[in-house]
């Protein structure tokens, strides 16, 4: 358990989600990963750009439609340039649009693995303070991330938020999934 305190944890996935896609060649659905590769079209003065992904089981790809017929003059440069170079991070920004990827697959694995950085920024407080951030979303519940952090157990928790021992700005319910950045005080217990 975390002490008085106060903290800034950042949220760091390990992976990024895999897609049940049906597969062609394996001819059943199957999980694909994301390749962090962009295919990139150039048809005279239109580009296509898909993220690439790969089956599991057999390397099959299928491609993630990222921009469809896109004027060139219209792309900014500075991304046209991260797509070519297969830039890590913006393959994993559009690996993470998770309601975007679910209308064109059949499921989106979400349960990834991540590790939490956990800096301490202020010991003085008596209250814990968190700052709870991540630079990518993937439906973690905010229930089960804090009792990682704070080592207790499911029943604590829920004791704990009933004593109104655990607020968190903006107001969100325990059990929902993180949608945004969150501070959250934990209240010591009477
Ligand atoms: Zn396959």
């Amino acid at each position: 358990m975390i002490l008085p305190g106060e903290y800034r944890i950042e949220i760091i996935p390990l992976e990024t989600p895999k897609l049940q896609i049906h597969c062609h060649r394996c001819k059943k659905s199957a999980a694909f990963y994301c390749s962090e590769k962009f295919r990139v079209n150039a048809q005279q003065k239109h580009i296509d750009v898909w993220l690439i992904y790969k089956c599991g089981q057999c390397d099959n790809t299928w491609n993630y439609p990222i921009l469809s017929r896109i004027h060139t003059h219209a792309l900014d440069k500075n991304l046209h340039r991260k797509f070519m170079n297969n830039d890590r991070e913006t393959a994993w920004r559009y690996a993470f649009q998770i309601d975007q990827l679910r209308k064109v697959c059949h499921e989106v694995d979400t349960d990834i693995s991540y590790t939490l950085k956990i800096e301490a920024v202020d010991r003085k407080e008596e209250s814990c303070k968190i700052f709870l951030f991540s630079p990518y979303l993937f439906d973690l519940r905010l229930d089960k991330v804090l009792r990682q952090i704070l080592g207790i157990s499911r029943s604590k928790l829920e004791h704990m938020a009933d004593c109104n021992g655990i607020l968190t700005n903006p107001p969100v319910r325990l059990n929902s999934k993180l949608k945004e950045d969150l501070w959250i005080t934990v209240l010591p217990l009477e």
